[in-house]
């Protein structure tokens, strides 16, 4: 008789197996675990430039940027420096030291309707400490956000729309009491009627309203610009804190953020990924008036351990030199407009139903013929094409965000060979896609 032997497990499956032992699901952040494109999840040694290394040492060009904050590609020998510089002098301290004030008047004076800014350890402690910002201004409780937007996941976020529109949100996670959800209103994004009626409804009980300006974690929408000029009337008129939460955003689509990009002063902006060149890092900011009611100046109380930490700190001061660099920008967005066009003419040559999107350094990948305008629209695209597309590429050597619902990231270190490689791989999967 023939002995058969089971297919030998991959590195992969050997380390994932080790780490669900002792960790939940194997990893310290859902996205990671490939639950959205099914599969095992790429373990990772190292990384450099535009390129990420498994543990058996093979390369992936990698459009993920650890989601974000690598826009200067892995290990950017002058973050790094920067780091192993700060680590020389000390890891934390919990007193003031003078990178905090470095970073703070770096953010200040290229966004100048962020007036007062205060350093946190994550996005999620950003947009949190942002919302009890804003209830603690207006002495309201209820505040608006949108389907599909991620902002972190603490409590009063955590919820989406009610069975009736404009009725009061349920909770998208259990832990989150009822009652703390009740108070969070979700609506349609990009949908001017939608606002228009929950303000003339609520407009007056409202603290803030909370956004992604282009949204990045329903893949990527970049919403009109009416729709935000409308959002920023309404809250003028009713007295709402209008957030942008830039944590994706700021510094990704351009040195001034989504803000600029649409000409919109918001009242507070929440940063985090790129601020932190890659260590843990948020911020909040924006108008004098409204910031000055945190502790110590008021009655809001913010506080964190290793807030504004000074290897962050100085990572994120070396990453802005090169961030405020002359043509800096126009260089990304170069990068991600010659990918994705090439991207759209070969699954235009293929005749494959394909679109995409970009911003900046930023880009959405949709297996539907129009670009998505909302959260349906973003589900009701193939997703299950996506999932064959992820793995094809992925098998390639190429790392795209593993979910159907996330954006994707260029950096500086990705080469236009980088780029011509990917496109290359992308058609020999269309053609595939087409003869299945
Ligand atoms: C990633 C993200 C957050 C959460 O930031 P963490 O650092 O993961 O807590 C909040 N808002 C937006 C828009 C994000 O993309």
């Amino acid at each position: 008789m023939t002995q058969v032997f089971a297919d030998p497990k991959t590195a992969d499956q050997v380390h994932f197996e080790k780490a669900k032992r002792h960790i939940p699901g194997g990893v310290n952040s859902p996205v990671r675990a490939f639950t959205g494109v099914g599969g095992t999840p790429v373990f990772v040694s190292k990384a450099k430039g535009a390129y990420i290394y498994d543990t058996e040492g093979r390369p992936y060009i990698d459009y993920v940027g650890s989601w974000g904050p690598m826009i200067l590609g892995h290990a950017f020998d002058p973050v790094i420096n920067a780091v192993k510089t700060a680590a020389d002098d000390g890891l934390s301290f919990g007193c003031p030291t003078p990178f905090e004030t470095t970073m703070a008047d770096l953010i200040c004076e290229l966004i100048p309707h962020i007036e007062l800014i205060r350093m946190v350890s994550s996005g999620t402690e950003a947009t949190m400490s942002a919302i009890r910002l804003a209830r603690g201004y207006t002495g309201r409780d209820k505040i608006v956000k949108f389907e599909g937007c991620y902002h972190g996941h603490s409590d009063s976020l955590l919820v989406k729309a009610g069975s009736g529109m404009l009725d009061i949100g349920e909770p998208t996670s259990k832990g989150v009491p009822a009652d703390f959800a009740k108070h969070t209103l979700t609506l349609p994004y990009n949908d001017i009627e939608a606002l228009k009626a929950a303000f003339e409804k609520f407009g007056s009980e409202l603290a803030c309203v909370i956004i992604e300006p282009i949204a990045g974690n329903m893949n990527m929408i970049i919403p009109t610009k009416e729709f935000h000029q409308t959002l920023r009337q309404l809250c003028t008129d009713y007295g709402v804190v209008l957030i942008f939460d830039e944590v994706m955003t700021g510094f990704r689509v351009g040195l001034k953020g989504a803000s600029h990009y649409f000409g919109i002063q918001p009242d507070l902006t929440t940063f985090g990924k790129i601020i932190g060149a890659g260590l843990p890092v948020g911020a909040f900011g924006g108008k004098k008036e409204i910031m000055e009611c945190i502790a110590p100046l008021g009655g809001v109380y913010q506080a964190g351990t290793l807030s504004g930490n000074p290897l962050a700190m100085r990572a994120g001061k070396a990453m802005f030199e090169h961030l405020t660099k002359p043509d800096f920008y126009e260089e990304l967005t170069a990068k991600t407009a010659y990918l994705v066009n090439g991207l759209k003419a070969v699954a235009k040559k293929h005749s494959i139903a394909f679109n995409a999107c970009y911003v900046g350094g930023m880009f959405g990948l949709f297996f539907s013929e129009n670009l998505p305008k909302n959260f349906n629209d973003v589900a009701n695209a193939d997703t299950k094409r996506f999932n064959e597309f992820f793995h094809a590429m992925l098998k390639q050597g190429i790392y795209l965000a593993p979910s159907a619902f996330e954006a994707s990231f260029m950096s500086a270190a990705h080469s236009y060979d980088d780029l011509d490689k990917t496109i290359a791989c992308a058609e020999r999967v269309f053609l595939e896609l087409v003869a299945s």
